[in-house]
């Protein structure tokens, strides 16, 4: 008896750990969000708060009509518009993406993009994650082959999409 009340209150503190160590982090990235707004002279206004908030806990990414459900849920009634609204000053500021493929929102996740070159987004189709890789000579490539076939590109991220490292091994797990 005083064993498994032990186990349960070890458990319950462990969660309670994870909860926070999940709250601290998206603290973290709501914060860099926060100095990514100031150096382009952009407002972090409550509202893009809120809605990069949202889109940053999420694991994998969301669409804008799930923001809106999830900002409602918690009290807060909007007019679609004012989320695109925000949406679009969070992609200008580049604290998020867009993947094209699925027309949802993802936190970016990298700081960098300005030395390593611009990435292509790895999509997973199981869990809805996505990886940034840095891929430069993909996007000179494309410039190139485009100047060849005298064409004026508007290439501003590629997608893969396919399965993600932890999928992969769920599912090679499940066969054993
Ligand atoms: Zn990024
Ligand atoms: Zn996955």
């Amino acid at each position: 008896m005083a064993k498994t009340m032990t186990r349960t209150a070890k458990s319950k503190g462990e969660s309670a750990k994870a909860e926070g160590e999940a709250g601290a982090m998206l603290d973290d990235i709501v914060q860099r969000a926060k100095v990514a707004f100031e150096e382009r002279s952009l407002r972090f206004t409550q509202l893009r708060e809120q809605v990069f908030s949202e889109i940053a806990s999420t694991r994998g990414s969301i669409g804008a009509y799930e923001i809106l459900d999830r900002l409602s849920e918690k009290g807060t009634r909007l007019a679609p518009i004012s989320v695109y609204r925000s949406i679009d000053a969070l992609i200008e500021a580049g604290v998020i993406h867009r993947l094209e493929s699925k027309n949802s929102y993802f936190a970016c996740r990298r700081h960098e993009h300005g030395r390593k070159g611009r990435p292509i987004f790895m999509a997973c189709e199981q869990c809805g994650g996505v990886v940034e890789v840095p891929a430069q000579s993909i996007f000179d490539q494309v410039a190139e082959l485009a100047k060849s076939a005298d064409f004026t590109p508007k290439v501003k991220f590629m997608e893969v999409s396919g399965t993600c490292a932890a999928c992969r091994d769920k599912a090679g797990s499940k066969g054993d």
